[in-house]
């Protein structure tokens, strides 16, 4: 076996962090050699446990004075998520820390000249044109773990991006459950995906998609008059590209997100599948158009693409407040847009958005 690659797990805790640790088990060339958590010191000592790394970082200081130090080393603070990748032997990060606090360690991770697994989509949608810049002028890849952009990335591989004429989103559909206010834990029932919960939400009022809109024109260089969104509900073709010619890739598989984490773990290369196989029998694919007036989130992103800049950023910044509200209980699903809506008519900004009905 060559080298191991010395692997650090950015938001080792969450949902994304804890599915890419139970595939890393089964790639020995990899050494996991540091974890990180916001709070959550419990599983990171269950994780410790099995995988032994060279240092933790925890960023909530409180949760740090809590923690017992073994082995390794340990940093606390929010500081060391980016810090800690200059300071470390690392050859790989993967980023599966949630919303813009992923930004600073993006770029730390791509100034370090490290190779990076990106499933912190909020990062690369607020600062994706400073994140891809610095890419480029540091020669560094990042390979996409959000399902949909690792089809996309899959479909692409071979072929010019000159040639295509379109990127088509696919999309499980958003909240369709006919309760009249749908509380965080129904959602997470409902998901055709294992996602945190944030995520859960976004997916819900299909802000999710709208931000993917914006990540796919950051990652592949295309406006985002040229990424359509589809609906289907079935979740098992995770995005397509249609080229000049008129000819469509797709991307079809189970729904399980550890299969675009094992894609990108063993890029360029394919490794076992962890999951159970697809079958056809009996696979019935549905794809419709969605319906912008019951989501108005997905016109919001589509124009904050358009405006670019720094407008992505506000569009995160609001969903992340809103979200909030929700999970506190303090608003329901369906005032989730009309706050967004509010906090960025409030900007002062002309987004275009304030015929649009939330
Ligand atoms: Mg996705």
């Amino acid at each position: 076996m060559s080298q191991r690659k010395n692997i650090l797990i950015l938001g080792s805790t969450g949902n994304l962090g804890r599915q890419s640790l139970d595939i890393l088990k089964s790639l020995p060339e990899y050494r996991v050699v540091g974890l990180t958590t916001n709070d959550n010191v419990f599983e990171l000592q269950k994780q410790i446990k099995i995988f032994k790394p060279d240092f933790v970082v925890i960023a909530d200081q409180e949760a740090g004075s809590r923690f017992k130090a073994g082995e390794h080393r340990v940093y606390i603070g929010e500081e060391w998520l980016s810090k800690a990748i200059e300071r470390e032997k690392i050859d790989c990060v993967f980023n599966a820390l949630s919303g813009v606090v992923g930004i600073e360690s993006t770029l730390a991770a791509i100034r370090a000249r490290k190779q990076i697994l990106m499933a912190n989509k909020e990062s690369l949608v607020a600062a994706g044109e400073i994140i891809m810049k610095e890419a480029k002028r540091c020669g560094v890849e990042i390979l996409p773990v959000d399902s949909e952009h690792s089809a996309i990335f899959q479909c692409l591989i071979g072929e010019e991006i000159e040639e295509v004429d379109e990127i088509i989103l696919t999309c499980s559909g958003g909240y369709r459950g006919g309760e009249k206010n749908p509380q965080i834990d129904s959602l997470l029932k409902k998901s055709k995906w294992k996602m945190g919960r944030k995520i859960t939400v976004d997916s819900a009022t299909l802000m999710n998609k709208g931000l993917e809109v914006i990540e796919a024109q950051v990652l592949f260089g295309l406006l985002a008059k040229k990424i359509e969104v589809v609906i289907h509900p079935e979740a098992i073709v995770h995005s397509m590209v249609r080229f000049k010619d008129g000819s469509i890739k797709a991307q079809l598989g189970p729904t399980d997100m550890r299969l675009p984490i094992l894609y990108a773990l063993a890029y360029p290369e394919r490794k076992g599948v962890p999951g159970k196989e697809l079958s056809f029998s009996n696979l019935i694919l549905n794809f419709k158009k969605p319906n912008i007036k019951k989501f108005p989130c997905l016109i919001f992103a589509y124009q904050a693409a358009k405006i670019g800049g720094t407008m992505p950023a506000v569009l995160v910044a609001a969903d992340e407040i809103a979200v909030e509200y929700y999970l506190k209980n303090k608003i329901r699903l369906q005032d989730v847009p009309k706050i967004i809506k509010k906090l960025w008519m409030g900007t002062g900004i002309n987004t275009g958005i304030s015929s649009i009905p939330a």
